[in-house]
């Protein structure tokens, strides 16, 4: 059978309403080893029929055969590994690709065969020094002549074997002396055992041929046949590759890297695009990984300051809203706050006694609130000693005299630089305690001023929360608060300490349940710090989600950035695509290296808005202590990895757009 078999192929094309039959009942048989002319004035069909032959068209009827193989049977990939193993195209123009090099031009169709780097960088220089371009290795196809450049398709069209070289108009572009050349080269690979399909215009270029086939109007109108004298000599060419590519992974391999190096080498032909685009891949990347860090560092700051203050107590205070009106809520009495140490889970009981007062220093005099401290005092309020001692021990048994200041109250009373340790104050209760709570025998209400001895100044722990009030604070022995300034019994509030092996929620439940027992009514409010603290979290949750979700919007403007980008590279690069396609790329091939390329567009631009989100964070660091701002490892892994997905995502239409396109089409596009 003949190696190229065609039945009445038939191509037309539809111009709106009109139909163009640009090839109208061809049939045609080509052995091995011919060297055929098609000929015939333009606009006859010899395009059309040639791309129908080198299978980047399909005809729209009639059968054709290439080695046997029904060609209408094959899928695009098959097409392409056709056109990948078997032909090798020379265009008229040329058709190199403007930023590769010579010895890259012809390398190339070996990259979709899967040939590894070495190799076909040996056998493109190999056939470029066979070509007479030995010196012209590195030369872009713009430093290169006409014939120069002719000669590296040439070369490329031999890369992965050739077998077929389908030629169209390869002289139409060239000067007298070079088409000369050219002729003789495409006649010497003739001799060596490639068959040669060249179609021209040009009745001298086609005298060069053993077979002219005359095409008028899309029919076949003169054909003298291979003279008897020409035996095709055999079946393949005599310079076969030397080198074949690999299995499945292998080739993956090479695609890989070649797609990655070409998509670098497209991001640097247009450093400006991609630099923009780039910006708000890492504009997006940045603020996501910025203010996510910033909130976690805003929310673990006030979350472990809160939960400090909060978890371990349950406060009980006197009153209820929901009481009937009327109804005096009553005070706790010793024994019923006694009768809840029992309770399990409860580690103690902390009586909350406070009061203001008047106090006085020489000349100065200031408006305090007195507080009852115990052991535990200092801890539950997230105070620090900053000077002197806290109440001991002796203190509270011996009801001592003494009191401890916040800084508030003892700027209020102290000069500045003063040290208040040791001195005396005066403390005036001002206001007589409630007379009827008094217990009887108790000692009549102080009316003059007491003096106290300063022992030790405490101040907030630091964090966003404190018990600081408006006035200043004072801390007396809770014993001493209560002989001496406050002597009633009861208490109007205390809180309850947990030691948290038992759920805050059920102790709770427990004390409810006692003094609502004790009182005959539910005249008293509690509260749980736990559960409060969980709706809290829920929320301070919900809106670090808010402020991550706003950020990632920019991410996803980012985004829809790069492919708007990679949709204009796409269309200003059909016909590289064209190219790519026409010397043996699978479409899958097209898809991968434009993904690619956004995926790297999309890393480059991650990598510097990871690298502006972790200076933020350094420059937050340094310009205060409160809020210690961290971006883990984790979270830089997570941003590249996010922005590699983005890459993936917005990459997807532009890819599967340039794989889509036909290989004739993207080849006509200039
Ligand atoms: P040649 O290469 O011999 O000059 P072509 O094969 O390019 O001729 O074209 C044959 C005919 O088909 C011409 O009439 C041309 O106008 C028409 N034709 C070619 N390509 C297209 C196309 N893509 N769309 C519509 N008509 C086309
Ligand atoms: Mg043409």
């Amino acid at each position: 059978m003949a190696l190229i078999e065609l039945k009445d192929i038939a191509r037309h094309y539809q111009l709106g309403e009109i139909d163009v039959p640009a090839l109208d009942g061809v049939s045609l048989s080509i052995e091995a080893g011919e060297f055929v002319a098609i000929m015939g004035q333009s606009g006859s069909g010899k395009s059309t029929l040639m791309n129908v032959l080198g299978c980047l068209d399909n005809p729209t009827s009639g059968s054709f055969h290439i080695d046997g193989q029904d060609a209408s049977t094959l899928g695009a990939d098959e097409l392409a590994a056709l056109r990948r193993e078997r032909f090798g195209f020379i265009f008229q123009r040329y058709h190199l690709l403007p930023h590769l090099d010579a010895r890259a031009n012809a390398a190339l169709p070996a990259v979709y065969a899967g040939v590894g780097q070495a190799a076909r960088g040996d056998r493109a220089r190999a056939l470029l020094e066979r070509l007479g371009l030995g010196e012209r290795l590195h030369h872009r196809p713009n430093e290169l002549s006409g014939g120069q450049q002719q000669r590296v398709s040439i070369a490329r069209a031999l890369m992965n074997g050739g077998q077929i070289i389908l030629a169209d108009e390869p002289t139409g572009a060239l000067d007298s002396a070079s088409g000369a050349e050219m002729l003789r080269l495409v006649r010497e690979l003739n001799d060596r055992g490639h068959t040669i399909i060249l179609v021209t215009h040009d009745a001298t270029v086609a005298a060069h041929a053993r077979r002219v086939i005359e095409l008028r109007d899309g029919r076949v109108v003169a054909d003298n046949g291979t003279p008897a004298g020409h035996v095709p000599p055999c079946e393949l060419p005599s310079d076969a590759p030397p080198v074949q590519g690999g299995g499945p992974l292998r080739r993956l391999q090479v695609q890989w890297r070649e797609a990655v190096a070409t998509a670098l080498l497209a991001l640097k032909g247009n450093r400006l695009r991609t630099a923009l685009s780039m910006l708000g891949i890492s504009i997006g990347i940045a603020s996501v990984v910025s203010i996510v860090a910033l909130t976690t560092a805003a929310r673990a700051s006030i979350e472990t300051d809160l939960s400090s203050l909060i978890s371990g107590r349950i406060p009980v205070w006197r009153g209820n809203p929901s009481l009937p009106p009327g109804v005096v809520p009553q005070p706790f009495r010793p024994h019923e706050i006694d009768s809840l140490r029992a309770l399990d889970g409860v580690k103690g009981i902390t009586l909350n006694r406070q009061m203001q007062l008047t106090a006085r220093h020489q000349s100065r005099d200031a408006m305090l609130e007195a507080i009852g401290g115990d052991a535990n005092t200092l801890k539950a309020r997230k105070l620090k000693l900053v000077e002197g001692r806290y109440l001991n021990a002796m203190d509270f048994e011996s009801r001592s005299q003494v009191v401890v200041l916040d800084e508030k109250s003892r700027d209020a009373l102290f000069k500045k630089g003063e040290s208040a340790v040791g001195k005396l104050v005066f403390v005036n209760p001002g206001m007589a305690p409630d007379a009827g709570a008094q217990l009887p025998g108790a000692p009549p209400p102080p009316t003059a001023a007491l003096p106290f001895t300063v022992v030790g100044v405490v101040a907030p722990e630091g964090g966003a929360f404190s018990f600081s009030g408006w006035l200043g604070q004072l801390y007396l022995p809770h014993t001493t608060f209560s002989r001496k300034l406050d002597a009633r019994a009861d208490v109007d509030n205390f809180d309850v300490l947990l030691d948290l092996t038992v759920p805050p929620q059920q102790v709770r439940e427990q004390i409810i349940h006692r003094l609502k027992a004790l009182h005959g009514r539910e005249d008293f409010g509690t509260w749980n710090g736990e559960e409060e603290f969980r709706k809290f979290q829920n929320v301070t949750g919900a809106m670090a989600a808010l402020f991550a979700g706003v950020a990632a919007i920019s991410l996803l403007v980012g985004g829809v950035g790069v492919m708007n980008i990679m949709l204009v590279s796409v269309s200003e690069r059909t016909r590289e695509i064209g190219i790519r396609m026409a010397i043996g790329a699978r479409q899958g091939d097209v898809r991968l290296q434009f993904l690619i390329e956004a995926v790297v567009l999309c890393c480059l631009g991650g990598l510097v808005g990871v690298a502006l989100s972790w200076l933020a964070a350094q420059g937050v660091n340094a310009a205060q202590q409160q809020l210690h701002v961290n971006i883990s490892w984790a979270a830089l892994g997570v941003a590249f990895a996010v922005s590699s997905g983005v890459g993936l995502v917005f990459g997807t239409l532009p890819a599967r757009r340039a794989a889509a396109l036909s290989p004739v089409d993207a080849l006509a596009r200039e």
